[in-house]
């Protein structure tokens, strides 16, 4: 039986929350995702949390609050899945890729100051695989050059920067419900802010810019009366995806601490040894583990990166490769983007493949994942 890269953690809980929505005849956005939003907003501890139907609608929508614009720029780490770029597309706006710091693959700060041009208007901190990024200095740099800091949170829930909960650091934060993600709703998104007037507006955006509540007007308390204040989207989420959210947040605690622990076995399995490059470690910030980044040191190794998946994968093993930095993919090379100017991002992705890391793991299926593992290192040593 081969172990798939991953599997979400679904029981009879979700299986009957959502046969409950479904019972109940309200199948769209309704009472269950103002409770949903209540309860996220709560265990995140921010003021305000407006749901969605993605992480890239929710992205899209905070570039919009942010009032990012025609002509403006948005500062996105190279490193990131092709969302968190295509939303600045949507604006009419320009991505400027920054390059990343080679052992935590997270934006790297230092080199930030050096994008910030004079109609630079965001910066778009990506926390791969669940890891904050350095929020400090980026935060300073936001107040020093007035940007707006819009944190793609889609690996980071629940996660940590010194004593602060990911989702209450930047002006808005925006996370993935998406099927693969640590809070899997199929699909979903959530953004958290603590400003009231872009909550309001995000709230409006979502369904067509009708105002305040508009989904009440299919309930006993609506009315048939309703205004457009300017051009929304189709992007609010369905009860049915959010009473699945309200059954993955209760286990949310314990399904990041059984991913830790796989990384744990995971750290202790390959740390030391000379056919793999640790992955950085902050002491100060705790992570989501939403990927295990295993990165292959390819002066010990005669087969490259590939020929290592293609080998997990003979060995029953699934992985997969996080990310595909944005400047190879046609559409941004025709941009002008060329991997020269990114050479952390090339080291990454030469390098990088992710493993299996989700709660249902089986203690044998952690150890025949470390096998298989250990033994292509050995088989391929140089
Ligand atoms: C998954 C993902 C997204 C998009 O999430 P959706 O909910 O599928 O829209 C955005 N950014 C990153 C880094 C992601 O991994």
């Amino acid at each position: 039986m081969t172990i798939p890269f991953h599997k979400p953690y679904i029981t009879e809980a979700e299986v009957d929350a959502v046969a409950g929505v479904i019972r109940s005849g309200w199948l769209t956005m309704g009472p269950k995702t103002v409770e949903f939003e209540e309860s996220f907003r709560a265990r995140v501890g921010a003021s305000q949390a407006v749901a969605v139907s993605s992480a890239t609608a929710a992205l899209h929508l905070a570039l919009i609050a942010a009032e990012v614009g025609e002509g403006d720029e948005v500062i996105v780490p190279a490193m990131t899945f092709a969302a968190s770029a295509e939303v600045v597309l949507y604006r009419g706006a320009r991505v400027v890729m920054a390059d990343i710091e080679r052992d935590t693959h997270l934006l790297d700060a230092g080199l930030l100051e050096g994008r910030i041009g004079p109609r630079t208007r965001a910066i778009m901190p990506v926390h791969y695989g669940g890891m904050p990024c350095d929020m400090d200095p980026v935060m300073d740099l936001a107040r020093r050059h007035g940007l707006v800091i819009i944190e793609d949170a889609a690996h980071s829930l629940p996660a940590r920067y010194k004593e602060k909960e990911v989702g209450v650091i930047g002006d808005l934060t925006c996370f993935s419900f998406y099927a693969t993600k640590t809070l899997a709703a199929g699909e979903g998104g959530m953004i958290t802010t603590e400003n009231s007037e872009w909550a309001d507006r995000l709230r409006s955006l979502r369904l067509h810019g009708i105002g305040r509540d508009a989904w009440k007007r299919y309930s006993s308390e609506g009315s048939w009366a309703y205004d457009v204040l300017e051009t929304g989207y189709k992007y609010n989420m369905t009860d049915i995806a959010a009473a699945i959210g309200m059954e993955q947040l209760k286990k949310l605690d314990w399904m990041n601490e059984r991913r830790a622990e796989i990384a744990t076995s995971y750290d202790r399995a390959f740390s030391g040894h000379d056919a793999f490059i640790p992955y950085g470690v902050r002491a100060e910030r705790s992570s989501a583990r939403h990927l295990y980044p295993l990165r292959l040191n390819l002066d010990a190794l005669s087969i490259d990166r590939a020929r290592f998946i293609a080998g997990l994968k003979e060995r029953g093993v699934g992985a997969s490769v996080h990310f595909i930095p944005l400047y190879r993919f046609t559409q941004y090379a025709k941009m002008g983007f060329a991997a020269a100017d990114y050479p952390s991002c090339e080291w990454v992705f030469e390098r990088e493949l992710s493993l299996p890391i989700y709660p249902g793991m089986e203690t044998d299926e952690i150890e025949r994942v470390i096998e298989a593992v250990l033994d292509l290192a050995k088989t391929f040593k140089r």
